[in-house]
């Protein structure tokens, strides 16, 4: 039997797109080519392409409202260094909110003055700052939806005129927002969308072109916004998989369907976390994310013997972040409920086990 599979990233993908995808490495669209081996220019690779990014902005309710879906290359690390690149003049502000905003701070930094709005690195990130002011002149406001390694999300998003930039790197497709309140989305594809190797940016066209300096072409969205995201040889597999994926979510019932899913499976866990007298959860309650849960045990001398049960049970994933130790259950949209019931069996089993 497939394993349960909680990995934070890359991660669980749709057993069905799985089986698409291996079919397309030996045969795509039964011509007798595989996928890997055909031209990106040729017609059905570019029907590949123009799919993804038409399901993307689809999915995001964002269709012809001014914005373009690229399907780029180096990760969501590299958005930290092009957007900074492609929209900071003068001055950004950022919301410090776990390792990825920080990550994201520290490649800008070398493009203007960075305003620091609010952090919560002093307790290990293990809340979202809600009092903060944002200065009226920066030309972009940064955070990070979900913070995939300590376990905290934004439930509401700051009410600014700064154009906003978010990392929805871990929580893209997984709930609904106001997506038209962002300028700018990245998202690297192996937390929700595919396997590695390609981000999804989604940005609307009017914040680019308003600064003075000179953007190599690779890293310029303008460039590949002209180009159809097809400036150089875009990852071809990623893409495909992005796509067969984001289908499968379309044909579900799109985001509201698998936000109601994702909200089951939140619950069912966090509501096991605070009844099992040998768990605690590690973050705010209130900004506890839907998609990575991170807890600990009450009493780590136990650990042997709960390691032991879920790797018995099947699971798989479930260490935490060595910068935060303890557990961490990804629920990313392809995990199924039946998945987060099955480590709830464990947690139960643990508890008559060892009390
Ligand atoms: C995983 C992750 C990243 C880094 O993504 P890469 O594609 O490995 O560069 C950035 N931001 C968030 C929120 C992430 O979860």
């Amino acid at each position: 039997m497939k394993k349960h599979n909680f990995s934070a990233g890359p991660c669980i993908l749709p057993e069905e797109v799985l089986k698409q995808a291996s079919e397309a490495i030996l045969n795509f669209n039964n011509d007798n080519l595989s996928l890997i081996e055909i031209s990106h220019r040729s017609k059905a690779f570019v029907n590949v392409m123009e799919k993804a990014r038409s399901l993307a902005l689809e999915l995001l309710g964002l269709e012809n409202k001014g914005y373009k879906a690229l399907f780029l290359q180096g990760g969501a690390s590299l958005e930290f260094l092009m957007v900074a690149y492609n929209l900071l003049n003068k001055k950004a502000a950022y919301l410090n909110t776990g390792t990825w905003s920080d990550k994201a701070i520290k490649e800008a930094k070398a493009f203007g003055e960075l305003v620091e709005v609010a952090s919560s690195k002093d307790k290990g990130y293990s809340y979202i700052p809600k009092n903060y002011s944002i200065p009226e002149d920066a030309d972009y406001l940064h955070l990070t939806s979900n913070n995939t390694v300590a376990g905290t999300q934004f439930k509401e998003f700051p009410k600014t005129n700064v154009p906003l930039v978010c990392d929805m790197s871990s929580d893209i497709f997984s709930r609904q927002l106001d997506f038209e309140k962002f300028d700018l989305i990245y998202a690297g594809a192996q937390k929700n969308m595919g396997p590695a190797g390609t981000t999804l940016v989604v940005v609307k066209e009017d914040i680019l072109g308003n600064v003075e300096r000179h953007i190599p072409s690779m890293l310029n969205y303008q460039v590949h916004i002209d180009k159809d995201s097809m400036f150089n040889t875009p990852s071809v597999f990623a893409v495909y998989v992005s796509m067969l994926t984001l289908q499968w979510l379309k044909d579900l019932g799109g985001i509201p369907f698998i936000e109601k899913v994702n909200q089951k499976k939140a619950e069912l866990l966090y509501s096991e976390i605070d009844r099992n007298p040998l768990f605690k959860g590690i973050v705010a309650t209130e900004d506890r994310s839907t998609m990575n849960a991170t807890f600990t045990l009450v009493d780590e001398t136990h650990k042997e013997t709960f390691d032991k049960l879920w790797q018995e049970a099947g699971i798989n994933g479930l260490n935490g972040h060595r910068s935060v130790g303890g557990y961490r259950a990804s629920m990313y949209n392809a995990l199924p409920l039946y998945s987060v019931q099955a480590l709830v069996d464990v947690m139960q089993e643990f508890e008559r086990k060892v009390s």
